[in-house]
């Protein structure tokens, strides 16, 4: 009878993909998926630690799994796993802790009989380098994400990517436009590029490339009617992409960008190579030349030393640019970097506070964007299945909206957006 196995993730697209791929090899050697609250056989926890929050939960989502299941092999990988696996190690009920790098080896580690707790996690500094993973398809996607790049050199003081996803590498050129016809091939009409530092695509590979480069052959050489782009810093994306984007109808209009603060000092602090000026001239660029573009960024509430001052610049520049929506993310130290050791740590509440009225400026936001296109007709890739008779859809420029009808998860259908409501925006299939 063959196992069976459960698989947690948590984190970002990078780690979404990588757990997408590990299902698809472990259904390959013959496991059968089933829901983490089956309390399978083996259970898999992909863990992220860009916060402390996340650490807490991939530490409750092992404890969870045990409690399911007592009989369970617990394997715990990602970031958290890569960077604190002794942490890790001592939960009851952990058989492996295996890092990033070692994710593509899991059935070798699987098929190895053995006794004793398994803990590795040096792949990444023996620099066996690649994005090994790959995959043709996902069970619960209607969208396709397809990482091209892993690693980051940037270090930023207050993140500990670096640490935990190891050097930037990309996937070779050519194997991403294969990659993305595969997709295509399996039905997917949308495909999104993921990466740690998507913006470093290229620079490894020789001939050195670009991200830019790649999307233009993946539009030249495939048929995938939707590309969209995940996040890119601020520096790395170029006026080619740019008007591309402009004229192009496949190229999603739609950039996520970390800006983190709209503080000169504030990011210098941050080891940010760029400062607000530079930043709101890239936004009003971009918004130029595709006006219904959506343009999301990521922004720190409450960064060490962070005066009053400063976060009012950074509230100020946010509230002044045409931006489609907010990711806030509350400071969290983060033990092994330079912020972390930062004498002005602030107080929580106040990282709170900060936090609360950056989200309810991204939410006035995100509603006069979505509003704009209201009695508007958008194509949208259907997502997840029917919610109180309600279907939801992504459009290209990122809204999502609801509309009553037939269709299936992965359907491109057209809506007439009719309305803004507390749920979203609502429309009718046409
Ligand atoms: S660019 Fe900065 S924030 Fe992004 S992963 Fe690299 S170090 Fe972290």
């Amino acid at each position: 009878m063959s196992q069976t196995v459960a698989i947690a993730t948590l984190g970002c697209k990078t780690n979404q993909f990588e757990s997408a791929a590990i299902e698809e090899q472990l259904r390959g050697a013959g496991y059968t998926i089933v829901p983490f609250e089956e309390g399978a056989d083996l259970v898999v926890v992909n863990t992220c630690t860009v916060t402390a929050r996340t650490d807490a939960q991939s530490r409750n989502l092992i404890r969870r799994a045990r409690r399911l299941n007592l009989q369970s092999r617990i394997i715990v990988t990602g970031c958290y796993a890569q960077v604190e696996p002794e942490a890790l190690r001592r939960i009851p009920g952990v058989a492996m802790v295996i890092g990033n790098d070692e994710k593509k080896d899991l059935l070798r580690y699987l098929a190895e009989e053995r006794e004793r707790q398994l803990v590795a996690t040096d792949g990444l500094a023996r620099g066996r380098g690649g994005v090994a993973l790959s995959l043709t398809s996902f069970t619960d996607r209607s969208r396709a994400f397809l990482q091209i790049q892993n690693g980051c050199d940037a270090f930023c003081s207050y993140c500990i990517i670096p640490y935990a996803r190891g050097s930037s590498r990309s996937v070779p050129f050519d194997e991403v436009v294969e990659r993305v016809e595969r997709l295509v091939g399996s039905g997917y009409h949308e495909v999104v590029l993921t990466g740690i530092h998507m913006g470093a695509y290229g620079l490894d590979l020789d001939p050195k490339s670009s991200l830019t480069e790649l999307v233009l052959a993946i539009e030249e050489r495939t048929e995938i009617p939707r590309l969209r782009l995940g996040s890119i810093e601020p520096n790395e994306i170029t006026d080619r992409l740019i008007e591309r984007m402009a004229t192009s109808d496949r190229i999603c209009p739609h950039l996520h960008i970390p800006m983190q603060s709209g503080s000169d000092s504030v990011l210098k602090r941050m080891n940010r190579h760029y400062d607000a000026g530079f930043f709101h001239r890239l936004v009003e660029k971009i918004h130029r030349s595709v006006p219904e573009v959506a343009i999301g960024v990521d922004v720190i509430a409450g960064f060490p030393g962070e005066t009053e001052e400063e976060f009012d610049q950074t509230w100020r520049l946010i509230d002044h640019l045409p931006l489609s929506h907010l990711h806030v993310f509350p400071y969290s130290r983060r033990p092994g970097t330079p912020a972390a050791e930062m004498a002005e740590q602030l107080d929580g509440a106040l990282i709170r506070e900060r936090a609360a009225k950056l989200r309810s400026l991204g939410e006035a936001k995100a509603r006069r964007y979505a509003e704009r296109f209201v009695g508007r007709v958008l194509e949208l890739v259907v997502e997840g299945g029917e919610e109180d008779g309600w279907r939801r859809g992504l459009s290209r420029n990122y809204l999502g909206v609801q509309f009553r009808g037939e269709a299936e998860p992965g359907d491109r259908v057209w809506v007439r957006v009719e309305e803004w409501t507390a749920a979203g925006l609502r429309g009718s299939l046409m």
